[in-house]
């Protein structure tokens, strides 16, 4: 089959947050011909499906729900002049900056002068947490579980065990009842959750899921607990929650160096990546901040680009020097220094932890050298962000071996 081609100035991939708030943002600076495309019928990402409030930011002064916040994301792009093109997959790479599409008007080929990744993040399905047992159905992510309740109106079932302790826990349970679902168990391997549950929801810590029983249709849930004894948890519905994983895929099959810890793009404080002109923004970088912080970075990218595209962009190569961590510290984000000059999101950057630490001191070096000690004023907990000032970066030898955060 054969393929028209285009060209562009900016294109964007994903319209959740961050790709409409970097489409508003160019648009506006005059950047040229922007499109956005999403893979989605609708735009406006996650939030599309999220009913409960929380989504604040700019925006919107104060927060309203997640639907809202996307109509009012995607009209923000629009009426700055955006193009956004929704029911469009963009499957692979033909070039450096050129794209291939699939979509209603067939196969295409767009090459731009600058592209920006905004693919977001999903849940880990069970699948991929290698959860033995059947394969009935009844087991949801939360996306797949807020999308089948809020945007098709399916009937879900009568008895749910949620699974995992992150804040997205919350919504699950919330959907959970908006649903008409009993909620039997709120489930984590973690001693003790972060987190408080409202509504009477019985929390089972220390424990492990073993397996999913049932073949029609799911019938329970078998566990493991700390002190060996074992369980089966009597159910129709089964939600895995939180365990984050990048949507990197397009950024894998272009070549683009992927970071080993948050397993997005690598990339610096101007959002840019391995390849020069292909830019990344949202929770693609860092599964997952709230849909506020992936906006501030869809606008922060524009000056980027910008750069770029009026050829006055600091080279990439040489002095960008890897940022890693030291176990248990699972991640920092931005992940290479540069360029000379500008500063990550609020000067500072983002990290998480494999395990609680207890107001943890954060120390950063390079080559044995020290550049930088902070203790955090709370503790450090799984599954949240938690923050690294970034006024040491002008300390970094740009020819030094990679920087080095650790927790002591
Ligand atoms: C259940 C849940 C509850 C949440 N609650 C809150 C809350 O209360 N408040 C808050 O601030 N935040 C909340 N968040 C977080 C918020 O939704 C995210 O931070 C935000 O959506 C991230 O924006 P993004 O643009 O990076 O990614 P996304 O919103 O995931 O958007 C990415 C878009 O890219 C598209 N895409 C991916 N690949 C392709 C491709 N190859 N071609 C074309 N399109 C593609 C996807 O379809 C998607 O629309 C919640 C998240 C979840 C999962």
């Amino acid at each position: 089959m054969t393929r028209s081609e285009r060209a562009v100035d900016v294109l964007i991939v994903g319209a959740g947050p961050a790709g409409l708030a970097a489409g508003a943002e160019l648009a506006a600076a005059g950047a040229g011909r922007i499109e956005i495309l999403e893979r989605e019928q609708e735009a406006g990402g996650i939030p599309r499906h999220c009913h409960h409030g929380g989504f604040g930011g700019r925006l919107t002064r104060g927060g309203v729900n997640g639907p809202a916040y996307a109509r009012q994301s995607v009209a923000a792009a629009v009426s700055a002049g955006a193009g956004l093109r929704t029911g469009v997959t963009v499957t692979g790479w033909a070039g450096p900056r050129t794209v291939e599409t699939t979509g209603p008007g067939g196969l295409e080929r767009i090459t731009a002068g600058a592209v920006v990744l905004a693919t977001g993040a999903r849940e880990r399905p069970r699948s991929a947490r290698l959860v033995p047992g059947s394969r009935p159905p009844g087991v949801h992510t939360t996306g797949e579980l807020q999308q089948a309740v809020h945007l098709y109106g399916q009937r879900i079932g009568t008895r749910a065990v949620v699974i995992g302790d992150e804040p997205v826990a919350h919504a699950a349970v919330d959907t959970l009842r908006a649903a008409g679902v009993h909620v039997v168990a709120v489930v984590t391997d973690r001693p003790a959750a972060p987190l408080r549950f409202r509504q009477r929801t019985p929390l089972l810590t220390g424990a492990t899921v073993t397996g999913l029983t049932g073949r029609t249709r799911l019938s329970g849930v078998s566990l493991r607990h700390d002190d060996g004894r074992t369980t089966i948890l009597r159910c129709d519905t089964v939600v895995f929650t939180g365990d984050f994983v990048p949507d990197h895929e397009l950024a894998r099959r272009g070549g683009i160096t992927l970071d080993p810890g948050t397993r997005g793009p690598a990339y610096d404080a101007a959002y840019r990546t391995s390849r020069p002109g292909v830019f990344a923004v949202g929770n693609l970088l860092h599964a997952v901040e709230r849909a506020g912080v992936a906006a501030d970075e869809g606008r922060a990218v524009a000056v980027s680009v910008l750069h770029r595209l009026s050829g006055t962009d600091e080279p990439s190569g040489g002095g960008r020097r890897p940022l890693v961590v030291d176990a248990p510290l699972r991640w920092v984000a931005p992940n290479l220094t540069g360029p000379g000059g500008v500063r990550p999101l609020k000067d500072r950057f983002v990290l998480r932890t494999a395990r609680r630490l207890s107001r943890p001191l954060l120390a950063v070096s390079q080559d044995g050298r020290e550049l930088h000690r902070q203790r955090l004023l709370l503790p450090a907990v799984p599954g949240r962000p938690f923050h690294l000032a970034a006024d040491w970066l002008e300390r970094v030898d740009p020819h030094g071996s990679p920087v080095r955060i650790t927790a002591l």
